[in-house]
């Protein structure tokens, strides 16, 4: 016996027949003499369908509102879910954010969860029913409704699997895992039977979408084991947890890569004290966040080089912002580049094992693979090339680093 925070995504709720899929899942598990709290999402497609009815009658409209509105779609979720366990036998109530009193702050659209109020939650789990909770929403001292940002009901299910001091988190969805990298680019990825949640926050964040980012941190930060499945294919799915010291980890987790990058160089920078501030300082008065740093001075003339990377969306505001500096700066000029992406590999072997950037620039040598730009953490190190390679060094360091699975792991592509 067991007490399991569930959470199924937009997807896995996105019919009735779904729904009924899902009760029949969360039956189970009840049947088995587990305690279900279960989180849901919209159905899928709802929360833009409400955005784009915002914006016909608002093309800004944002807060308190937005928030009323856009809370309205997980409300539909919890209450069918709720009958549909009702109709298997298996008592349930269904619960909006305000109702649990999942109490936040009061930025609406992105929220962040300070309390979780258990006592009816206990109460009902006491009474043998399961309880449905509205993801990505919550209620403010003053009992306003606010959400917690894209993709927020993790968030809620990673909550409340902490406050409730959950066994396990299990997050499903429409994949059966995480990868090694993205299968669509290479078709032998495997799925990983555990990541650490450090390892999955390099890989969520560099463009790995299986999770919203804040819920990783959260469960890292309160130790809730947590783990993706999918709802349609049955499977162990990954768990995320803690590095075992008595497991032998994996040199490499995975490969992440973004094409959401640019890069933009300023040349001819006279190289003295304060340049670099003058530079990266206009890109980031402008709250653009700078990711790749690099900067190199010419032996002959003295003067520096200096190369960054931003965020696609970024970039034409950021030439924009170099340019008076540009001229301050007395420097040569500014180029760009949007035709680039950014690979990494991702492992917590790594703090213990030398030689892997050698490796990895082997392979993409190998490959014909220019790289421009380096960069390296303890756990991770990224390249940027040209945008016309990504998926050939993907490959290519899929390959080196041998992550494919035995042929019978391999995903089938059809079973998804
Ligand atoms: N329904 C919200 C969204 O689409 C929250 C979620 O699905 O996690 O972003
Ligand atoms: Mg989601």
């Amino acid at each position: 016996m067991a007490l399991i925070v569930q959470k199924y995504g937009g997807t896995s709720v996105g019919t009735t027949e779904r729904i009924e899929h899902v009760a029949r899942k969360i039956k189970t598990f009840r049947d088995k003499g587990d305690d279900v709290v279960v989180v849901v999402s919209a159905m899928s497609g709802e929360t833009n369908r409400l955005l784009e009815l915002a914006e016909a009658v608002h093309p800004h409209a944002r807060g308190r509102e937005l928030d009323v509105l856009l809370s309205t779609g997980e409300q539909v979720t919890i209450s069918l879910l709720s009958m549909a366990l009702a109709r298997l036998g298996c008592p349930a109530r269904s619960y909006t954010g305000s109702q649990v009193c999942i109490l936040t702050d009061s930025e609406f659209n992105k929220a962040r969860i300070q309390t979780i109020e258990q006592e009816r939650i206990r109460e009902d789990l006491g009474k043998g029913r399961v309880v449905v909770v509205a993801g990505f929403q919550g209620v403010d001292e003053h009992g306003n409704i606010t959400t917690l940002g894209r993709g927020g009901s993790d968030t809620t299910a990673v909550a409340l699997a902490a406050a409730l001091k959950a066994d396990e988190c299990q997050i499903y969805t429409d994949v059966d895992g995480v990868y090694t990298t993205d299968p669509r680019v290479v078709s032998d990825a495997r799925r990983l039977d555990r990541i650490t949640f450090e390892e999955m926050l390099e890989m969520a964040s560099l463009g790995s979408k299986v999770l919203q980012i804040r819920s990783v941190e959260f469960a890292g930060k309160y130790n809730v084991p947590l783990r993706v499945l999918s709802t349609f294919v049955e499977g162990p799915g990954t768990l995320i947890t803690f590095e075992d010291e008595d497991m032998e980890e994996a040199l490499i987790s995975g490969i992440a890569f973004s094409r959401d990058e640019a890069q933009l160089t300023v040349t001819g920078v006279p190289d003295h004290p304060g340049v670099a501030y003058k530079i990266i300082g206009a890109v980031s008065a402008l709250n653009i966040e700078v990711d790749m740093i690099v900067q190199n001075v010419g032996a002959a003339d003295g003067l520096a080089d200096f190369t960054f990377t931003v965020h696609r969306n970024d970039y034409e505001r950021a030439m924009e912002g170099l340019r008076e500096a540009v001229e301050k700066l007395e420097a040569r000029e500014v180029r760009g580049d949007t035709r680039i992406a950014k690979v990494s590999l991702v492992g917590v072997g790594m703090r213990s094992h030398a030689g892997i950037a050698s490796k990895m620039f082997e392979a993409l040598g190998r490959e014909g693979v220019n790289i421009l730009m380096i960069s390296t953490s303890e756990i991770k190190i990224s390249v940027i090339i040209q945008e016309k390679y990504l998926e050939l060094a993907v490959r290519a360091l899929h390959d080196a680093f041998e992550l494919a699975g035995p042929p019978e792991e391999r995903v089938d592509s059809a079973g998804t």
